[in-house]
């Protein structure tokens, strides 16, 4: 009863993205009032706030407050990949595995609040330097630079086990999420910056398609010539975690 109150609760909270919207609102309306006084100069320091808020808040998805495929591709395309040496830098595609099932079993409110709290344990296990951007739906990119092939797979396979193992019962009795990951590791830079992320995307999104094929809840990476899986033997207890 208490687990459920909770619950409720926690889906009437405004969404993630209103306080920075109504902070917003009040440097434009102080900015008016300072401007309607002569007060340029402070004025324009109102103003300024909340353009930084705006930019800001235009890179966050307003759902689940993690970054946005906005976010993703400025940075993907921008000078912090221009060099690629080693150790490399990896893209993971995340999916939440049968995931209509929860909206269709447990009602849309429920399924945002899974998504917001997988955002939020995809990013706890992130190393500063990299970071999370829903990517669309339910769909998220784990980007993590400066991290060599078999250190990005322990990042990946944790995140994947800590979803697995996250208490989700205490949502809804009978709630369970799992994800699927396909994980694309490169160390050599294109000499065209532009087309290579996109390639790297898609071979992470190939990747995440061979973990659902294999039966999700594993993260599908290269390893050398031949593309492997984790856990490799369908094992409930390795692969959930519990
Ligand atoms: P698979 O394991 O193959 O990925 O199966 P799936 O059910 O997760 O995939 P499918 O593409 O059939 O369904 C994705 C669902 O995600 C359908 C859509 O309603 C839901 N979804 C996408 N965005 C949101 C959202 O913002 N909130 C909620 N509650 N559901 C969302
Ligand atoms: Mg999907
Ligand atoms: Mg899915």
């Amino acid at each position: 009863m208490a687990e459920v109150d909770v619950v409720a609760d926690d889906e009437a909270a405004p969404p993630p993205g209103a306080p920075t919207t109504d902070l917003l609102s009040l440097h434009e309306s102080i900015a008016g009032v300072l401007a309607t006084q002569g007060d340029w100069r402070r004025a324009y320091h109102h103003l300024k706030s909340a353009f930084d808020l705006a930019r800001a808040g235009s890179l966050r998805d307003t759902l689940t407050s993690s970054y946005n495929r906005r976010y993703l591709d400025q940075w993907l395309h921008g000078p912090a990949v221009e060099h690629r040496g080693p150790p490399g830098i990896a893209i993971a595609l995340v999916d939440l595995d049968l995931f209509k099932g929860v909206n269709d079993t447990f009602g849309h409110l429920v399924g945002d609040r899974v998504l917001r709290e997988v955002a939020d344990l995809l990013q706890q296990g992130l190393p500063p330097e990299a970071f999370c951007a829903r990517y669309g739906g339910e769909e998220f990119a784990l980007v993590i630079p400066d991290v060599d092939a078999a250190r990005a797979v322990r990042i990946a396979d944790t995140a994947r086990i800590r979803v697995a193992r996250h208490p989700w019962r205490r949502i809804r009795p009978g709630l369970s999420v799992t994800i699927s990951v396909g994980l694309a590791h490169e160390i050599h830079a294109q000499p065209d910056r532009t087309v290579e992320p996109e390639r790297q995307l898609r071979r992470a999104d190939t990747l995440l398609y061979m973990a659902k094929r294999a039966g999700r809840n594993k993260v599908a990476y290269h390893d050398k010539e031949s593309s492997q899986m984790i856990p490799r033997a369908m094992n409930t207890a390795e692969s959930t975690g519990t």
